[in-house]
């Protein structure tokens, strides 16, 4: 499990790196590594727990910003469910992005990083609205990897690219602009809270 004090902060040479391909059968320190992301990405689902391990919860963590520079990452869309009701918590294990929609979006709001501290509000940052990708996932619970090749499409597919660009030496900062500036369509989709109660 990580903590906030592990987290390598925007301004290091660690977020900079393009990262390495990891090594298969993962090694114990990169299985361990990989289990820490994930552990991270539970505890951020849990109010009580955040609070408990005084974490600031995410929807994504990368190898990098723990200060490893390996081409790994978590990522959980924890209040998002699509129309399958897919949640999407997965750690991957050397993900390639293999297809881009020309379709671009934002969020409205602009995104995040435990990396930066800094409000970065008003400013956003273009992805694909549709990506294709493949690589392995860590199964949690037997240590196994599986080989998947899936398409993300709108939020998941944000969050993806946001985590891909950290194993590419690339934070979301460096990619921000002004919305009147960037020729891409808001995500609204996140902007729908529906309450059953
Ligand atoms: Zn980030």
């Amino acid at each position: 499990m990580y903590f906030e004090k592990d987290i390598v902060k925007e301004g290091n040479q660690i977020l900079k790196n393009v990262s390495e391909r990891v090594s298969l059968p993962l090694s114990s320190a990169d299985l361990a590594c990989a289990r820490g992301l994930t552990e991270y990405m539970v505890v951020s689902e849990v109010d009580e727990l955040v609070k408990k391990y005084k974490i600031k919860p995410g929807v994504g963590l990368a190898a990098p910003q723990v200060g490893c520079n390996k081409r790994m990452f978590a990522m959980n869309c924890n209040d998002f469910l699509d129309e399958n009701n897919t949640k999407y918590m997965y750690t991957w294990i050397n993900p390639q992005i293999i297809a881009k929609s020309k379709e671009m979006v934002y969020l409205p709001d602009g995104e995040g990083c435990l990396s930066v501290d800094r409000d970065t509000h008003g400013l956003v940052t273009p992805r694909h609205l549709k990506i294709k990708v493949k690589g392995a996932i860590l199964d949690y619970k037997t240590n196994k990897l599986k080989n998947v090749t899936m398409t993300l499409f709108g939020y998941p597919a944000i969050v993806f690219q946001h985590e891909y660009d950290h194993l590419d030496g690339i934070l979301y900062t460096d990619k921000m602009f002004p919305k009147e500036e960037v020729n891409a369509e808001p995500l609204y989709t996140l902007a729908d809270d529906e309450d059953d109660e």
